[in-house]
């Protein structure tokens, strides 16, 4: 059983899990960093560059608020609207603007001195902005008193007879001379501008109504206009020192005011580049941000690419390659050639080479052991082929092999219209042998008797066989009667030169008989007739004495 580190399933799966892990990993860092990048995006568009909008509009407000307050200070528009108001309207113009940028959450972005300076610099700012507001109002109050005075001047003037003036009482006349003089000084007085001259102007008015309380006159008319005069003049000169006084107040409180609004212009000035380097952090944070994501997925796909490249490596040297060598071993084992099968390592791929390698030696037995009994096979075969054309005793052909050779040489000897000789021998009272000896001597004297007839032949085509008991017959193509004849002596005269004694016999040894045929075959002979044509010449020789020779009736007999 092989561990699972040395499991190719394994290792396989080991890889393909790390290199998706990995690829997991990257594709969530990845999600992720865009995640944080959107977020940063949508936060640096909503609030940093809100804010940073938001107090751009501060800054504006605050800089109409000090052309305001510079517009009012010069003096243009002062009878434009009512002080108080517009002071007001400005103020709750800037309140709102930074209401809006308080509610964009500023407090984490800008620091604390900066937005101490500008809460530091609005209230005065406002309180000074009000102060102005009511010095306006005040300085409306008197401007009107100051102009109704102008009327009241030139109602009085109308009432002066001016023209005709000769046609006048001398009293009447001194008295139109001392009210011109007065109402002049009055009305002076309502344009001068310095107190000294304002006083010497009340004087000379003072002293021209005194002369005219002087006068005695006599029509009502003008005792009544007298009095108007008395009553009028005097408040010409209350109202124009305050007026004054009042003016230079509203200058006052204007420079000031247009200072706090300078300071106050100043203040979110930096409260705006506060959060405009704010938005430039973030901004910054939000590149950096960015850098480090690209810069990190670069390193995870480096990482992810040396990983793969790694597997692929791993696996092309540890799996293919192996796997090319051992098909090629096995292809060239297939194809007969024998080279050695690689078996290193301890996973299936060695498993398998081990498999095969098992599978190779067992065949290279399996064929051994086939090719030994093969040959076995082979021997036994030509054991028994010779033993199914052999004589177990005598080692000479057997009647089968004759058989077979005799029907061979017989179509032979028929086509080629030749001789076929046939001889057959007879071992002679044979059983008085063996009775007198033994079975044992007489099958040593049928090997002798086989030996000595074989040792005749020389011919190649010349067969001897054991036919029977103590019967051997001889196939002789080619020879005639005559020469088969020649040869059943030669083979009579080989048994009796054995000198194999046989009391029985009447030469004392044992003999043989033999009856010879020869033939040409006829178209329509039968091979049996030639073997019965043998038995009978061999009947004839045993009939005629035995250890002899007797030829068939065609032929020759002795
Ligand atoms: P004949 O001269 O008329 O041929 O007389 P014979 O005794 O030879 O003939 P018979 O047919 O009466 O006897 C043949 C004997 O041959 C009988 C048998 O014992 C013997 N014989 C046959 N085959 C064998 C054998 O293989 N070995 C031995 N030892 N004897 C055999
Ligand atoms: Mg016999
Ligand atoms: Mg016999």
């Amino acid at each position: 059983m092989r561990s699972l580190r040395q499991s190719i399933g394994t290792r396989l799966s080991l890889i393909i899990g790390v290199t998706f892990s990995l690829y997991l990993v990257v594709v969530s860092t990845v999600g992720y960093v865009i995640y944080q990048q959107y977020r940063g995006f949508s936060e640096l568009a909503s609030s940093h560059f809100g804010r940073a909008m938001a107090a751009a509009e501060l800054t504006r407000d605050a800089e109409i608020i000090a052309a305001e307050v510079f517009e009012i200070m010069v003096g243009s528009r002062r009878s434009i609207s009512a002080g108080n108001q517009r002071t007001e309207n400005l103020a709750s113009l800037y309140q709102m603007a930074r209401d809006r940028l308080e509610q964009l959450g500023t407090a984490g972005e800008v620091g604390d001195p900066v937005r101490d300076e500008l809460i530091r610099w609005q209230q005065p700012f406002f309180d000074s902005l009000n102060s102005l507001g009511d010095q306006l109002d005040k300085e409306e109050t008197l401007r009107a008193a100051h102009l109704q005075r102008f009327d009241e001047l030139f109602l009085l003037l109308q009432q002066l007879p001016l023209e005709n003036t000769d046609s006048l009482q001398p009293n009447e006349q001194r008295f139109v001379s001392y009210a011109l003089t007065a109402m002049t000084s009055a009305a002076a007085a309502l344009s001068a501008e310095r107190p000294g001259h304002i006083a010497q102007l009340e004087n000379t008015c003072r002293q021209s109504l005194q002369r005219l309380e002087a006068l005695s006159l006599a029509d009502d008319q003008w005792v009544r206009l007298r009095t108007k005069l008395s009553l009028v003049l005097p408040e010409t000169f209350e109202n124009r020192p305050p007026l004054l006084k009042n003016a230079r107040a509203t200058l006052a409180i204007a420079r000031h005011t247009r200072v706090l609004a300078q300071k106050l212009t100043s203040a979110t000035y930096n409260y705006h580049l506060q959060l405009k380097a704010s938005a430039q952090q973030a901004i910054e944070d939000h590149q950096q941000l960015i850098r480090h994501s690209l810069m990190g997925l670069l390193l995870a796909s480096l990482a992810l690419l040396v990983i793969t490249l790694g597997a692929v490596i791993h696996i092309r040297r540890n799996i293919v390659y192996r796997i090319n060598r051992l098909n090629h071993a096995m292809q060239s084992h297939l194809s007969g050639q024998v080279v050695s099968i690689p078996q290193d390592g301890q996973d299936e791929i060695s498993g398998m080479g081990t498999s095969f390698a098992v599978f190779v030696d067992a065949r290279h037995q399996a064929e051994q052991q086939l090719e030994e009994a093969n040959q076995h096979l082979q021997q036994v075969n030509e054991e028994l082929e010779r033993l199914s054309v052999t004589d177990a005793l005598t080692g000479i052909a057997n009647r089968r092999s004759f058989d077979l050779q005799l029907a061979q040489e017989w179509r032979r000897a028929q086509r080629d219209s030749r001789m076929l000789a046939v001889i057959m021998v007879d071992v002679d009272l044979f059983k008085n042998f063996n009775d007198t000896f033994g079975h044992q001597r007489g099958d040593d004297c049928l090997r002798q008797i086989a030996q000595a007839l074989a040792a005749q032949l020389h011919r190649s085509g010349d067969l001897i066989a054991r036919y029977g008991g103590e019967e051997f017959i001889l196939l002789l193509p080619g020879l005639d009667l005559q020469q088969a004849g020649q040869m059943a002596e030669r083979l009579r005269d080989a048994v009796a030169a054995l000198n194999i004694s046989h009391p029985s016999s009447l030469s004392g040894c044992v003999s043989v008989s033999l009856g010879v045929v020869a033939r040409v075959p006829h178209p329509n002979m039968r091979v049996e007739m030639l073997i019965h044509d043998a038995d009978k010449a061999l009947y004839m020789a045993k009939e005629q004495g035995r250890d002899r020779i007797c030829f068939s009736a065609e032929g020759r007999t002795d």
